[in-house]
């Protein structure tokens, strides 16, 4: 049986996150970090780029194999947790290998989910979630001339532009009445949607896939609407869920995600699990729920590694924030907090200023004189400003009206004042 101080299991923002927070303190202490990837660690966000073959797979690279020996990392790559025995603080490899640990942090992020649909399990469809996905997807672009994407959220609709940048006719079939539900309101993603059929992309928005079958070397579906599509490609962007099944049976708590506490530590003393795969506070609603973006996995890397290694300077996770910036078609759109002021309760004030023509949007919503939300479509709104304006519930009370009237001057100097 191998031994190591600190086990890490995962490769991706969460786990990089953590080892750098215990390698600030403890550069000594044996750490290991074994992936199921076999690969150098990299960011998902890359891949619907190299689905379209404009990033290659070897160059979009978080770390190289320099740093994990500059920091004194053994890393274990193509082999993932199969197994956790919390009680004798060990883990099984997939690759048969046993690792006793003093600390461990499950950082194994999530998987695509694939919807209940008729007949799908005996179709041949792909997935985007790891390198291999979008290596596969790339592959099949070749003599391809038509994709349906199911799902029109931010990795369908990522996919779906690079698939039409490499030539590909594309279907999104999405059940919600809008695309990008929960990062955009209906009008923002209105204005999202049009600039997609502007560029070819067929949308069927409110349809749902009821049934699919092989049809060939492609793939069929059929909608609720009586419709039936036929595609050379099918991509399922459906959502995704933690990935837990390391853990089934044994003591550790989960509910969608493994519940954490403010610290990111699980109900076992000696482990603790970040990003993806976690189901922390939900800034909003005090609940913990999951989340699925990247700053979110960063900041609880970040907080899991200081509290492995006991960083005095630690400071606990306030709850998820959503931040999200997406570039579609030359056009950049940002969501910061809450965007749907129909998901809030009565009281708030909306400030919105649209220009559909010159493809310009705003929406701030302020609740209590706090910054509760703000969205935009080329606008120039600093997000990371307005992140940090939702997550210290600014006062905003003296500065409302110049800060309607101007969020990046304003939230700046406020900034300028408090930032610690
Ligand atoms: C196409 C796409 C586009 C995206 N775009 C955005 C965006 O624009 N903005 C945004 O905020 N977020 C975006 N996301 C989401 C973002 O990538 C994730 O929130 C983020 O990567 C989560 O990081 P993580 O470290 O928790 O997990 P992941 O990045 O999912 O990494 C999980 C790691 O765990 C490893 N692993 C899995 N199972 C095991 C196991 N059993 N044992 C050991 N290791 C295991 C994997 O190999 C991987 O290294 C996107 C995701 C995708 C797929």
């Amino acid at each position: 049986m191998e031994q190591t101080k600190y086990l890490i299991a995962g490769s991706s923002h969460a786990a990089l996150s953590a080892l750098n927070s215990i390698r600030l303190l403890d550069q000594e202490g044996s750490l290991t970090l074994v992936t199921k990837d076999d690969r150098l660690p990299y960011s998902p966000t890359v891949l619907p780029y190299v689905v379209s073959g404009q990033s290659k797979p070897e160059k979009v690279q978080l770390r190289d194999e320099a740093f994990f020996t500059k920091n004194n990392v053994n890393f274990i790559s193509g082999s993932g947790l199969e197994a956790l025995d919390a009680d004798h603080n060990t883990v099984t490899l997939q690759n048969g290998q046993e690792w006793q640990y003093e600390k461990l942090l499950l950082a194994t992020g999530a998987s695509p989910t694939i919807p209940p649909v008729t007949g799908l399990a005996d179709t041949s469809y792909h997935v985007l979630r790891t390198m291999d996905d979008a290596v596969n997807l790339n592959a099949a672009l070749a003599g391809a001339e038509t994709a349906v994407v199911l799902g029109g959220g931010l990795i369908g609709m990522h996919a779906a532009e690079n698939l039409i940048k490499a030539g590909v006719q594309v279907t999104i079939v999405e059940m919600c009445p809008q695309v990008l539900p929960g990062y955009f309101d209906p009008q923002a993603a209105k204005i999202i949607e049009q600039t997609f059929v502007e560029n070819g992309v067929i949308m069927r928005i409110g349809d749902t896939v009821v049934g699919a079958a092989q049809d060939g070397e492609g793939s069929k579906v059929s909608l609720d609407s009586g419709d039936e599509i036929s595609a050379d490609l099918l991509l399922v962007c459906t959502g995704v869920a933690p990935a837990i099944s390391y853990l089934e049976g044994g003591p550790v708590e989960t509910d969608q995600g493994i519940l954490v506490d403010d610290r990111m530590a699980t109900n076992i003393d000696n482990i603790w699990a970040a990003g993806d795969v976690a189901q922390a506070l939900n800034f909003y609603s005090g609940e913990k729920s999951v989340g699925g973006i990247l700053p979110a996995a960063v900041e609880q890397g970040r907080i899991a590694g200081m509290a492995m290694i006991d960083d005095p300077a630690i400071n606990l996770y306030p709850g998820g924030v959503p931040l999200n910036t997406y570039e579609f078609f030359g056009n950049q759109a940002i969501s910061v907090g809450i965007s749907d002021e129909n998901a809030l309760p009565e009281g708030v004030e909306v400030s919105l200023n649209v220009n559909e023509e010159e493809m310009f949007y705003q929406k701030i919503i302020i609740g209590e004189g706090r910054l509760i939300g703000i969205s935009g479509i080329n606008t120039n709104f600093d997000p990371g400003i307005m992140w940090q304006l939702v997550l210290r519930r600014t006062d905003l009370a003296a500065v409302k009206d110049e800060f309607l009237r101007n969020p990046v001057d304003t939230g700046r100097d406020l900034m300028s004042r408090i930032w610690r």
